[in-house]
C-alpha cells in the first residue's frame, strides 16, 4: 500500500523542503522572489543551490538540468552531472548559484522562426522560481525560461508568465473599483483534462506510421467501434488499472494533483484530470504528465498515443482547458457571489471574457491549431473550428434581460441580487452541459474545449490571459473616469454584452445549421492551421500582444513562421511515411493477393473438371485494378511531394501541403483501405484497427 500523503511531492523541492533546508533569511528572500518576482542576490542563490543539491543527492540524483519549453511544444533538457574534479583524481558533487539561475544551452538547434538571423544566435535559460524544481529519474530538473541574448523569448513559458502579469495588472484595477483593497494579485488558474489512447507495445512496433507520425495513415474501422457507447466510463481493464495506479504514484511524487481517471468514448481511450493550479504550474505539470504517460506505459509494455487523431473514424483525443481567475486571497472571480456587489463584479468579468472571445476569435482558433488537431476540429466529435461561447440557459436569460433592460426572475431558483439596481439577479450555480461548445461557462470557470491532446496548454492560455487583460484594461480606463460608478458599470455591461452577443450560442455546435448561422452572424470559420495562423499576424493581434507586453512584433512573426513550418513538416513526414509503407509492404500484399487468386484459378482449372472459376476471376480482375490504382495514386503523391523542393515560402508550403498533399494521401488511403478489406488477413502486413484498438485486454 502506498502512503499517498507521504509520497506526495517527495520528488519536489517544494515549500516544505525549502523551509526545512534553508536558513530563515534565505528562505524569506526566496519567498519574496517567488511571490513578488523580486531579484534574488547571488549569495542567496548560492545557498539555495547548495541546499537543492544536497536534497537532490539524498534523493538519488547525480545530474541536473535546466528544464525548458522551446517552441517545439515539448520540453527540453541538457543534463550535466554535479561532478567537479579535486586533487587525487577524486570528484566532489557541486552546484553553484550561478548554475541554478542561468544556463546556456546551444540555442541553434531549436526553432527560432528567423529570430536567429536577425539576432544573437545564443540563448540562455533563466530559473523560474515560481515553479518548483523536481527530480526525474536521476536528474534534478530546474524549470526555466528560455530567451535569446537580445531578450526575445524562445520558449512558451516566458510569454505565459508575461500574460499572467498583464492579466494580474488589469484585473486588480477592476477590483479596486469595486472597493477591494485587499487583493494584491490576481492569478489565472487552469485544470487541463488530458485524453490519451493506450495500445500494446507489440502492435505499436509493427506500425511505422504510429512510430513516425503518431497516427495511423490507413486502416479500416473495426466492426465494433464506439457505437455502443459502452467504453465511456466503463469498467477499467486490469492492465490499464495497473498503469493508472503507477502513473498516479509517479505524478503524486512530483506534486502533480492527479485526481480523476476514467475510460473515454473510444475503445482504448482514457482520460486523466488533475486538480487545477496556477497557469504556469499547470502548464509545467501537464507537460510532465504527458511525458510520464509515455514512460509509465512503456513499463507496462504499452504505448501511450497522445496524437489528436490516431484513428480515423474513431474519436480523437482532446484536452479541456478549464480556466478561471482567482485572487491571492483565494476568491474565484468567475463565481457568482453572495453579495449584490460581488455579483455585479462577476458580471463585469463575465462580460469581459465574452467580449474578448468575440473580438479575438481568430487568435483563440490559432492557439489550438496544429496538423494533428485539424483532423478533429469540426469533425463531429470535437468542437467546430468556429469559436463561440456557451453560457447555459439561466445565464443566457440573465444576459438577455440585461440587454432588454427587463427584470429577470425565476422563482424556482435561488436568486442573488446585484448592487446596481438595473442589473438583474443571478441564479446560483445553474449550468447545464453543452458538450458541443468550444468555450463553455461551467459554473465558476470557462472550459476551452478545442485543444488537441498533444498540445502544450501554454499557447491557448497566453491568448486567453492577454485578450481578457486587454478588455479589462479598456473597462478600467472607462470606469476609473466615471463619476457614478454603479450606473457607469451597468451601462457598460449592457452595451458590451449587446455588442458581442453574436458570440453566444447555446445550440448544437456540431450541426450543419450552426455553420450557416455562424456565417450569418459574421463569426469566423478558419478551417485549418493554414488560415488560422494568418490570424496571428493581423494588426489587431499584433496590437493586443505588444500593448500588453506579451510578445514583441518580432516574436510574433517568428512564431508565425514556426507554426507554418511545423505544420507542413508534419504533413511532409506523414506523406513520406505513407509512401514508404505503400512501397515496402502494401503493393507487395496486393501482388501476393493476385498471386494467391491466380494460383487458385490455375489449380481449379488443372483439375480438368470444368469447375467454374467465374468468381475467382472476377476477384482477380478487381485485385489487378486496385493494384493499378494503388500504383497510380502513389505516383501522384510522390510527384507532388517532389515538387516541394522548388518551394521555399512557408505559407506556400503550408497551403500546398494542406490542399494538395493531404488530398493525395486521402486518395491513396482510399485504395489501401479497400485492399485491406479484400486481402486475406494472413497476407496483410500491418496490424488492423481492430488489433490496435483491442490490443490491451
Ligand atoms: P468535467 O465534468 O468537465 O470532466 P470537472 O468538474 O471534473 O469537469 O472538472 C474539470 C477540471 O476543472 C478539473 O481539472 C478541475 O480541477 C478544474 N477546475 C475546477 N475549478 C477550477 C477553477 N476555478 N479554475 C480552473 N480549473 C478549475
Ligand atoms: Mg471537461
Amino acid at each position: 500500500m502506498v502512503n499517498v500523503p507521504e509520497i506526495f511531492g517527495s520528488k519536489v523541492f517544494n515549500d516544505d523542503a525549502m523551509r526545512q533546508r534553508l536558513p530563515k533569511d534565505v528562505y524569506k528572500a526566496l519567498q519574496k522572489t517567488i511571490k513578488e518576482g523580486s531579484h534574488l542576490q547571488l549569495d542567496m542563490a548560492n545557498v539555495v543551490a547548495e541546499a537543492m543539491k544536497n536534497w537532490a543527492l539524498e534523493n538519488g540524483a547525480t545530474h541536473f538540468t535546466h528544464w525548458f519549453q522551446p517552441m517545439t511544444g515539448v520540453t527540453a533538457e541538457k543534463h550535466d552531472s554535479f561532478i567537479s574534479p579535486v586533487d587525487g583524481g577524486k570528484v566532489l558533487m557541486e552546484f553553484s548559484g550561478k548554475e541554478l539561475v542561468k544556463g546556456e544551452p546551444d540555442a541553434s538547434s531549436f526553432p527560432s522562426g528567423g529570430l536567429r538571423d536577425t539576432y544573437e544566435a545564443r540563448g540562455y535559460t533563466a530559473w523560474d522560481p515560481t515553479s518548483y524544481a523536481f527530480i526525474k529519474e536521476d536528474t534534478l530538473c530546474i524549470p526555466t525560461a528560455f530567451c535569446s541574448y537580445s531578450g526575445e523569448a524562445l520558449d512558451k513559458k516566458t510569454p505565459l508568465l508575461r500574460s499572467m502579469q498583464a492579466l494580474d495588472k488589469q484585473a486588480v484595477r477592476i477590483l479596486r473599483l469595486f472597493g477591494d483593497n485587499d487583493t494584491k494579485r490576481v492569478i489565472t488558474t487552469v485544470g487541463p483534462e488530458q485524453e490519451y489512447f493506450l495500445i500494446d507495445a507489440d502492435v505499436y512496433k509493427k506500425r511505422p506510421d504510429l512510430l513516425y507520425t503518431g497516427r495511423t495513415l490507413f486502416g479500416n474501422k473495426p466492426p465494433k467501434g464506439q457505437e455502443l457507447d459502452d467504453h465511456y466510463f466503463g469498467q477499467i481493464k486490469p492492465r490499464v488499472k495497473e498503469f493508472m495506479k503507477d502513473l498516479d504514484n509517479e505524478l503524486w511524487k512530483l506534486g502533480i494533483l492527479a485526481k480523476t481517471e476514467h475510460n473515454e468514448v473510444a475503445p482504448a481511450q482514457h482520460e486523466l484530470a488533475p486538480i487545477f493550479s496556477t497557469t504556469n504550474i499547470a502548464t509545467d505539470h501537464n507537460q510532465l504528465t504527458m511525458e510520464l504517460m509515455k514512460t509509465v506505459a512503456k513499463k507496462h509494455h504499452m504505448h501511450c498515443l497522445l496524437h489528436e487523431k490516431p484513428f480515423d473514424g474513431v474519436n480523437g483525443s482532446g484536452k479541456h482547458n478549464n480556466w478561471s481567475l482567482s485572487t491571492d486571497t483565494g476568491k474565484n472571480l468567475l463565481e457568482p457571489g453572495d453579495t449584490p456587489s460581488q455579483n455585479a463584479q462577476f458580471l463585469l468579468f463575465l462580460t469581459a471574457v465574452i467580449e474578448a472571445v468575440d473580438r479575438y476569435q481568430g487568435l483563440l482558433r490559432f492557439s489550438v491549431a496544429s496538423a494533428g488537431n485539424d483532423h478533429r476540429l469540426g469533425a463531429n466529435e470535437a468542437p467546430p473550428a468556429i469559436i463561440s461561447v456557451y453560457v447555459g440557459d439561466e445565464l443566457d436569460n440573465v444576459i438577455k434581460s440585461i440587454m432588454e433592460g427587463t427584470d429577470y426572475t425565476d422563482k424556482s431558483k435561488k436568486l442573488m441580487s446585484i448592487g446596481a439596481s438595473v442589473l438583474p439577479h443571478i441564479p446560483q450555480d445553474t449550468t447545464d452541459r453543452n458538450r458541443t461548445s468550444p468555450f463553455a461557462f461551467t459554473g465558476n470557470k470557462f472550459e476551452f474545449r478545442s485543444l488537441g491532446s498533444n498540445a502544450s496548454i501554454a499557447s491557448p492560455n497566453i491568448v486567453l490571459n492577454t485578450i481578457v487583460a486587454e478588455v479589462l484594461s479598456e473597462y478600467a480606463d472607462q470606469l476609473e473616469k466615471a463619476s457614478d460608478f454603479d450606473s457607469a458599470m451597468s451601462e457598460l455591461v449592457k452595451k458590451h454584452l449587446t455588442d458581442h452577443k453574436r458570440i453566444i450560442f447555446e445550440g448544437n455546435g456540431y450541426s450543419e445549421e450552426w455553420v450557416k448561422e455562424a456565417e450569418k452572424r459574421g463569426l469566423r470559420n478558419l478551417p485549418s492551421t493554414v488560415e488560422a495562423t494568418e490570424a496571428f499576424i493581423e494588426p489587431e493581434s499584433i496590437d493586443v500582444f505588444t500593448k500588453n507586453k506579451v510578445y514583441t512584433e518580432t516574436e510574433i512573426r517568428s512564431r508565425y513562421e514556426i507554426s507554418l513550418e511545423n505544420y507542413y513538416k508534419q504533413i511532409n513526414i506523414e506523406a513520406q511515411t505513407l509512401s514508404d509503407m505503400t512501397k515496402d509492404e502494401i503493393i507487395g500484399a496486393g501482388l501476393r493477393y493476385e498471386q494467391f487468386l491466380s494460383k487458385t484459378i490455375n489449380d481449379m482449372k488443372a483439375t480438368g473438371t470444368g469447375i467454374p472459376t467465374r468468381v475467382e476471376e472476377k476477384l482477380l480482375a478487381q485485385a489487378a485494378e486496385m493494384v493499378e490504382e494503388l500504383y497510380d495514386r502513389l505516383q501522384k503523391l510522390d510527384m507532388d511531394v517532389a515538387k516541394e523542393d522548388d518551394m521555399d515560402d512557408v505559407k506556400e508550403l503550408a497551403s500546398y501541403n494542406r490542399y494538395t498533399i493531404l488530398p493525395d494521401m486521402d486518395s491513396l488511403r482510399e485504395v489501401i483501405d479497400e485492399l485491406e478489406s479484400r486481402v486475406p488477413h494472413e497476407l496483410w502486413p500491418y496490424p488492423t484497427y481492430g488489433e490496435l484498438l483491442y490490443s490491451v485486454q
